[in-house]
């Protein structure tokens, strides 16, 4: 779950990013969407459904996430993925 706190800003408040939370098991990311501890590490878990219409005078999009730590990500989704169907993730890799 993305938390929001208000903060003020220049005489006006806003809403901006405060942490991340696992929707699975509620652990929060030390700093922004990175939920990594290390700081040269950086564990980033997506899933997300992205809808969008797009017409020639306007258009929509919608956006559905799940925030997961990387624990949950391993252990508990990819469990799941692998149970049902024998599902496989696409790994890519670099290095640099
Ligand atoms: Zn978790």
């Amino acid at each position: 779950m993305k938390h929001m706190k208000t903060v003020l800003i220049l005489e006006h408040t806003e809403e901006v990013f405060d942490k991340l939370t696992c929707d699975v098991c509620g652990a929060e990311s030390h700093w922004d969407e990175n939920w990594s501890s290390a700081e040269p590490e950086k564990k980033m878990t997506t899933i997300q459904l992205d809808e969008e219409e797009a017409f020639p005078n306007g258009g929509q999009s919608m956006q559905t996430q799940y925030h997961i730590c990387p624990t949950c990500f391993k252990t508990k989704l990819s469990e799941w993925f692998e149970s049902h169907r024998q599902a496989k993730p696409t790994i890519s890799k670099s290095v640099w």
